[in-house]
Parts: C-alpha cells; sequence; structure tokens
C-alpha cells in the first residue's frame, strides 16, 4: 500500500486477517459450492427460497440505503429510528460494523483506482493477469491481504459521535447472530419441524448472506472495470446494468464517483434505481429529509464535459490510476 498521510490507517492484527480470511475470503464460495451441490437434482423448497428473497432484499437496502448513502455519504437525513432500522438492516448483511464500513468506503472515494484505494481492481497492473489478480483483490482479497485498515477516528468522527450508531456497533456481534437466526426460526416455525429450522437456516442464512456479500463486492470489481462511462470521473467507475440490477441501483457506479452524494445513482434514462426510489417513498411518508436529489442541469453539464473529453466513445477513456 502507499504510504498514507499519518492517521489514515491502523493496523490490523494477524488475527484479525485470518478471521476475515475465513468469515470474507474463503467461507461465502464454500457456501455457493455447497448450495450447487444440495440443490443438485432436487428443487429448493419455496419457503426457504422466500426466507432468502425476503432476508437478501432488507441486506441489499440495507447497504445501499443505509450504510451506503445515508451513514457513509449522508445523501439524505431521517428520524433516528429510521436511521437506526438502517444501520440494523446493513448489519444484518454481515459486511462488518458501519463504522468500519463507511470508514473503508470514505478512503475508497478518496483515492478511487489510485495508491491508496483499499480495493481497486487496477492495484497490479493493466491487462491480463495482472486485472484478474486485481479483479479477485477487489472482490474479496483485499480484506485478508491489507496490513492496514481505515481509522474510524481519521474516516468517521461523525458516525462515532453518534450515540445511536455507537449502540449499533457495540450490538454489530448479536446482529450478525440474528442475520443467521432469524430465518432458521422462522423456517422452523412455519413449517413446524426442525429439518425446515436447518434448511432455512442453510438457504436463507448461508447462501444468502454468501450470494449478498459476492453482489455487493462487484460494485468494486466489476463497476470499477467493465461496463460504459458517460460522466468525467477522475477514476474507472462504470456502470453496469446487472449489477444495478441485483444491488438495487449501486451499479450504477460511474455517477456516483463524479457526484457521492447524489441520493440517485441511475440517473440516465432506463437506469432504474429501486434505492432512490426508496428514499423518494420514505421522503414522502416524512421519514427522509434534505435529501440531495442531482440538478438535470448538472447531470447534462457533467455529461457534455465526459463527450468533449473523450469522443473516442461511449466507453470514453477515463484518466488511467
Ligand atoms: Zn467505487
Ligand atoms: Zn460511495
Amino acid at each position: 500500500m502507499a504510504d498514507l498521510p499519518m492517521g489514515e490507517t491502523v493496523r490490523v492484527s494477524a488475527a484479525r486477517r485470518h478471521s476475515y480470511l475465513i468469515v470474507l475470503v474463503v467461507l461465502p464460495p464454500a457456501v455457493l459450492v455447497a448450495a450447487v451441490a444440495a440443490a443438485w437434482g432436487r428443487a429448493v423448497g419455496p419457503l426457504d427460497v422466500a426466507l432468502a428473497a425476503a432476508l437478501y432484499t432488507v441486506n441489499i437496502f440495507g447497504i445501499s440505503v443505509g450504510y451506503h448513502r445515508l451513514l457513509t455519504h449522508r445523501s439524505f437525513r431521517c428520524p433516528r429510528p429510521v436511521r437506526v432500522a438502517f444501520a440494523l438492516a446493513g448489519g444484518l448483511a454481515l459486511q462488518g460494523p458501519v463504522t468500519l464500513w463507511a470508514a473503508e468506503h470514505r478512503r475508497h472515494h478518496k483515492y478511487s483506482d489510485r495508491p491508496g484505494d483499499p480495493h481497486s481492481p487496477w492495484a497490479y497492473g493493466d491487462t491480463g493477469l495482472a486485472l484478474l489478480r486485481g479483479l479477485l483483490h477487489a472482490q474479496a482479497g483485499w480484506f485478508y491481504s491489507a496490513r492496514r485498515r481505515s481509522s474510524r477516528e481519521h474516516w468517521v468522527p461523525d458516525l462515532l459521535a453518534d450515540p445511536d450508531i455507537r449502540r449499533v456497533d457495540a450490538a454489530y456481534p448479536a446482529t450478525a447472530a440474528a442475520s443467521f437466526l432469524l430465518p432458521a426460526a422462522a423456517g422452523g416455525l412455519l413449517s413446524w419441524s426442525w429439518a425446515g429450522f436447518w434448511t432455512a437456516l442453510f438457504w436463507a442464512g448461508l447462501v444468502r448472506y454468501a450470494i449478498v456479500h459476492h453482489v455487493t463486492w462487484s460494485v468494486n470489481s466489476v463497476a470499477h472495470c467493465f461496463g460504459d462511462r458517460a460522466f468525467p470521473a477522475r477514476d474507472r467507475s462504470s456502470n453496469v446494468r446487472w449489477v444495478a440490477l441485483l444491488t438495487f441501483g449501486e451499479g450504477w457506479h460511474n455517477w456516483h464517483h463524479v457526484e457521492p452524494t447524489s441520493a440517485r445513482h441511475g440517473v440516465l434514462k432506463g437506469q432504474a434505481d429501486p434505492s432512490a426510489a426508496l428514499i423518494r417513498l420514505l421522503e414522502r411518508l416524512g421519514w427522509a429529509h434534505d435529501v440531495r436529489w442531482p440538478s438535470q442541469s448538472r447531470i447534462d453539464a457533467q455529461a457534455s464535459r465526459h463527450r468533449a473529453s473523450a469522443p473516442a466513445g461511449r466507453h470514453g477513456s477515463p484518466r488511467p490510476p
């Protein structure tokens, strides 16, 4: 890693890195392989699928609207119960306490695709095996390989100063346990059987968590590498439709890097953004205010700036890192 200014990062212990290796790097793909093996030749029960889909929806909105747009980028404000609910919903996705998630992500924006970015797919080079290695690094490898993580005191003093967020952080181990026990208990009770408990634990607990992880991490890898660009970001952030579909709008990543505080990421025609739709609904209900909606004139101005600087075509030619 590049030498960053003093105080931006803190050392990660070997024990913590090894726990990241198990929980964040190795276990999710192992679960997915087990899921394919388990599903081979027999259908998955509709109750397990329904519970997994419900948890997936809560998790993705928890990360996209809660952890990301509300708490990391302050795209809108909301009453305390709504803020806490989103922080807990993000916690159920098992991507770490919100203060750590937000600290790493704010550093990502400051250094995006340059030395200092915690998870750029361009970290090892531009072509062939170096890019493949970079994509694996951006997807999950950085959790293990990083010897230092972002200092919360440096990056998220606003969140640390919030007593509600401190309580949500302290409750993270319980939230993580609930992420498995809630669907398992629901499966057991609704089917009134232990078999229902265990299959829901597997499908709506483990498999759902593995899928949510890799869908989310695809924004860091795929949406900084493939896809098209319409705006002049100073990094390689891009738009990838399937990532946007699975992440409820987060895959429209190019505009997000141009205007990180914007509550809407999909600002162009045809770019569906369910997370922005949810924020709009909250606003209408009076549960969100001071929403930072992007102005059309600013979108148009940035798009024409990009066209002027990248006449080569729709993929543009962003500055190499
Ligand atoms: Zn990014
Ligand atoms: Zn962001």
